[in-house]
């Protein structure tokens, strides 16, 4: 489940690997965005030999600008993979802490290496576990200002269920991976496994979008994001 990126489906491979954008205008925003620290780029070209479903470039671009806009200091994600956006989230806010949910023993330990080896690793804590079962350890260290979810798609609102009572009062989710590359506007999809994930992704997105405690929008930057604040 958690190396969803490769799935062999047609349909994902029609939609393209990229953006929502189109390719044009896609790399030439990438091609503004100034270069990043050795260690970043080393892990980025980790991620796409190895597979590693990590944020792309613009995504986490807008990301860490809505984080710096909201002043987050203390931020839970779910979905670390090899720490790629917990580390950026941490070189973005020095003054922030970053406890961040992973299940994959693999990628725990790519996560913990780059961790080890940044020098914004200080500011991340690591917890190893589903995050279905790992609630208490998150209730420690709440509130949160920011909660980003980016697991395994098909739990979505559970995540949000679980963790939307951690949040902060002026708090923000950000969910990642709303439009799917663009499948949760096909309707003709051949792999059935594909077309349960659209269905589940777009019974979220109609559930969050209509939710009654939550103000949301959602922006097709990256794979698209769905940013939810919490109504006062
Ligand atoms: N946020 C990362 C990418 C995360 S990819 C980045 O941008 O750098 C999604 C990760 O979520 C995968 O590594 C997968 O193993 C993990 N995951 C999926 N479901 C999970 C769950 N229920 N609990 C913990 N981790 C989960
Ligand atoms: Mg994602």
């Amino acid at each position: 489940m958690s190396k969803e990126q490769h799935c062999g489906n047609n349909a994902l491979k029609e939609a393209g690997d990229g953006s929502l954008l189109n390719d044009k205008l896609h790399s030439y925003i990438e091609e503004l965005i100034p270069g990043r620290e050795p260690l970043f780029i080393e892990m980025e070209k980790y991620a796409l030999e190895n597979k590693v479903p990590i944020m792309e470039l613009v995504g986490i671009e807008a990301l860490l600008q809505l984080l710096r806009i909201q002043n987050s200091s203390k931020i839970l994600e779910v979905g670390t993979a090899i720490g790629y956006s917990a580390l950026r989230m941490a070189e973005a806010l020095p003054n922030a802490s970053i406890v961040t949910i992973e299940r994959d023993i693999d990628r725990i330990q790519a996560a913990e290496e780059y961790i080890v080896r940044s020098k914004h690793g200080k500011q991340v804590i690591l917890i190893k576990g589903d995050a279905l079962e790992v609630e208490e350890l998150v209730g420690e260290q709440a509130p949160y200002d920011t909660i980003f979810v980016d697991a395994a798609k098909g739990q979505y609102q559970k995540f949000f269920e679980m963790y939307s009572k951690y949040l902060s009062i002026d708090g923000i989710i950000i969910t990642d991976n709303v439009l799917f590359k663009g499948l949760v506007t096909q309707s003709e999809i051949e792999s059935k496994r594909i077309r349960n994930l659209v269905r589940k992704i777009d019974n979220f997105n109609q559930w969050l979008m209509n939710h009654p405690d939550y103000h949301t929008v959602i922006l097709p930057v990256g794979d698209g994001i769905a940013i939810s604040k919490k109504k006062r």
